[in-house]
């Protein structure tokens, strides 16, 4: 990778924008071969008594050969084997995070998640409200979220997401990253794709709003997301490289995060869209999808409908004259050239099938209806000014 952990840290406070960013909590990460036995050593230093929050699949994976590295080691650990819901899914609801919390005595000194997004969404909630640190053990490279401090959990059945923690420590081994199940690397793959339409509209609501930005941190999350679109054929062949950079890809977009403060770099009107996706499964009751699978086929129709309606949109804004419409006046040329940073829903799409993976949000069981009634709405989940917002606003779609 072509970035170091170090280099990210010191844009805290000597970003070449001038502005103060976030600290960022994390004190080591190992992308490579062999890092479960590095992690194992790393905890040795630092802890006596640990909890492995995981699931059945993912003490398979790894959760047992670092179990053993622990004992080799002389660390003492205990399992908390998280278990799916009726469901068959594993879901950090509130009985995950009991289930959690009863496996973390008193003398336990951190929790080491293990696995996917969720286990470590489970770990950095029960590790917070414990006030002991987390490790993070990607088992694939799955998602952007693992080193976030926020924690998305299912609370009687609504989705919320809260402040905790940033892991102290990533240890992804890429031994174990490449035997992942292929639609967890398609859906980490997705995850990345999104940040075109994330990043165009993170600059698009810095000029029509005064949204935040930092031009930098954009161009790490561009590299990110550059990264990623060049391992495609790699990624197709499952091939080991390939791989390693799609996890660096991710963990830098969520870095990125981290130092903003707030998900602007990573998320936008394609995340806007998936997220009303996920709430209107979890009131139907059907089975989740996976994250980045649902952001990708998103970012292929939040392509589309920019680039059919957002030109003309932004005339009739600057037309009406309203605030905050009023600021888009004179920066028609950087709306241009922000939809044209955009490539086509076509090249989205073709993108996810050149590595197998579904496309469309009808291969995905989300049905046309669906995501009508979405464009519609789901600008109203997040307090952002995206261009899903400014064509909601002026009734283009
Ligand atoms: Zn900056
Ligand atoms: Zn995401």
């Amino acid at each position: 990778m072509n970035w170091s952990l170090d280099d990210l840290k010191r844009l805290a406070t000597d970003c070449p924008c001038g502005q103060p960013h976030q600290a960022i909590p994390l004190e080591h990460l190992e992308v490579r071969p062999g890092a479960l036995a590095k992690a194992a050593a790393w905890i040795r230093a630092r802890y006596g008594r640990v909890v492995l929050v995981m699931d059945e699949h993912t003490r398979a994976a790894a959760g047992d050969a670092l179990a053993q590295a622990l004992t080799d080691h002389g660390v003492l650990w205990t399992a908390c084997l998280i278990e799916p819901n009726g469901q068959g899914d594993v879901v950090a609801d509130e009985r995950s995070i009991v289930q959690a919390l009863i496996a973390t005595g008193p003398d336990v000194e951190a929790l080491v998640a293990v696995g996917s997004g969720t286990l470590h969404d489970i770990a950095r909630f029960a590790s917070s409200k414990m006030r002991i640190p987390f490790v993070s053990v990607p088992t694939a490279p799955s998602v952007d979220g693992f080193t976030s401090a926020g924690a998305p959990l299912i609370v009687r059945g609504i989705k919320t997401t809260y402040q905790t923690q940033a892991p102290i420590a990533l240890f992804a081994d890429t031994d174990v990253l490449e035997r992942a199940p292929k639609e967890l690397v398609w859906a980490g793959f997705g995850d990345v794709i999104g940040k075109f339409t994330s990043l165009a509209d993170w600059a698009f609501g810095a000029i029509a709003a005064g949204e935040p930005y930092c031009a930098h941190l954009a161009g790490l999350t561009r590299e990110a997301l550059e990264t990623a679109v060049a391992q495609a054929d790699g990624l197709a062949r499952a091939r080991t490289d390939a791989i390693r950079s799609l996890m660096e890809a991710l963990i830098l977009s969520g870095l990125v995060m981290l130092l903003f403060g707030q998900s602007h770099p990573a998320s936008g009107g394609e995340h806007h869209l998936s997220h009303d996706w996920e709430m209107e499964f979890l009131r139907s009751g059907r089975r989740q999808i996976l994250h980045g699978l649902k952001v990708a086929a998103a970012c292929g129709v939040i392509a589309d409908v920019y680039h059919a309606h957002v030109e003309s949109a932004v005339a009739e804004a600057v037309r009406a004259g309203q605030a905050p419409w009023a600021s888009l006046a004179g920066r028609e040329e950087e709306v241009r050239a922000i939809l044209g940073s955009i490539p086509s829903g076509d090249h989205v799409r073709a993108l996810m099938r050149r590595i197998g993976a579904p496309a469309e949000p009808s291969e995905l069981g989300i049905e046309r209806s669906l995501v009508t009634a979405s464009l519609k709405r789901a600008h109203k989940l997040r307090n952002r000014y995206t261009m899903l917002r400014l064509l909601n606003e002026t009734n283009a779609l």
